[in-house]
């Protein structure tokens, strides 16, 4: 299926050596909250087309370090983490995340895709649930800001839930805008934490279809706010769980999650140079990740 916004900006920087970066750990594919469907039992296999590529290069992150975890979590959390057999890809997840973070703002990749073993977005300061563990995108932020002088960040949630993690960690930190596609209906007083509902699934009228409605709204909601926000760098949070079948269905289909990929791609290029990481939410069926991922990360570095 031909993806019906085709990509039109610079796949990265010249000066970078791969467009793309992929950040993935063998765990991701064993053992998790999110393998109890074994989603990515097909991986790494199913890059090897993608990683023939001289544009690509991919890394095995090692775990994320306590120290920095204390910058984020309550040492409580951490010791809750520990003891849920269901987080043991936790620390590796979120060492993904963050080292992908790293390369981007040393310019080694100009963009990066992230496999989790454990999300994310449901992990606040002394809270997690709902497939999350760690707070990924935050500890990114935090050691971004710390280590690379990077301040303000954009992120886009399309995963089918609300946020309400990284929502809680940021909430009163006005270099943050949260952009979460998630039902609710919410802009703050300064606009940098929103939320969007999502369509209905029937009537969307005039034979246009759910992803074209979704995408609409992404694409009206998301750019401009970023454009007149100017972060240092860009995050997609993308989880699948919204795909038809999946366990958040909103009725979407592949080239929904491919238009947002060549979106956030042109987006960054526009604002912050390209500086773009994208971070794998929620989902559980193998045959959707197999399916949907590699076509995401081929249009992040340029591929297609
Ligand atoms: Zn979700
Ligand atoms: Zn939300």
């Amino acid at each position: 299926m031909r993806s019906a916004v085709p990509c039109t900006g610079s796949a990265g920087r010249s000066m970078t050596r791969y467009a793309t970066g992929i950040f993935y750990h063998p765990s991701f594919s064993r053992r998790s909250y999110l393998t109890a469907g074994a989603r990515l039992a097909d991986f790494p296999m199913a890059l090897d087309g993608i990683l023939r590529s001289d544009r690509v290069h991919l890394y095995e992150p090692g775990p994320v370090s306590r120290e920095l975890l204390l910058k984020v979590h309550t040492p409580g959390l951490l010791e809750k983490v520990k003891g849920d057999p269901l987080c043991a890809t936790a620390w590796h997840s979120a060492g993904g995340v963050v080292m992908a973070g790293e390369k981007v703002a040393e310019g080694e990749i100009a963009n990066a895709f992230a496999f989790i073993g454990a999300g994310g977005h449901h992990s606040g300061r002394d809270f997690f649930g709902g497939y999350c563990c760690f707070n990924d995108v935050a500890l990114c932020i935090v050691n971004l800001r710390e280590k690379f002088g990077y301040r303000r960040f954009a992120i886009l949630d399309t995963d089918a839930h609300h946020g309400d993690g990284t929502r809680d960690l940021f909430l009163s930190d006005p270099d943050i805008l949260h952009v979460c596609f998630c039902g609710l209906d919410y802009e703050s007083p300064d606009g940098t934490k929103v939320d969007v509902a999502h369509p209905a699934i029937r009537g969307t009228g005039n034979g246009r279809t759910i992803n074209d409605v979704h995408f609409d709204r992404v694409r009206k909601e998301f750019p401009h706010r970023v454009r007149n926000f100017r972060p240092d760098l860009v995050f997609w949070y993308f989880g699948f769980d919204t795909h038809r079948g999946d366990y958040g269905d909103i009725g979407l289909t592949g080239p929904f999650y491919w238009d947002i990929a060549c979106l956030v791609r042109d987006l960054a290029a526009e604002v912050c140079d390209g500086k773009l990481e994208v971070v794998l939410g929620g989902g559980s069926e193998t045959r959707l990740a197999t399916y949907l991922i590699p076509p995401v990360i081929e249009r992040l570095a340029g591929l297609s």
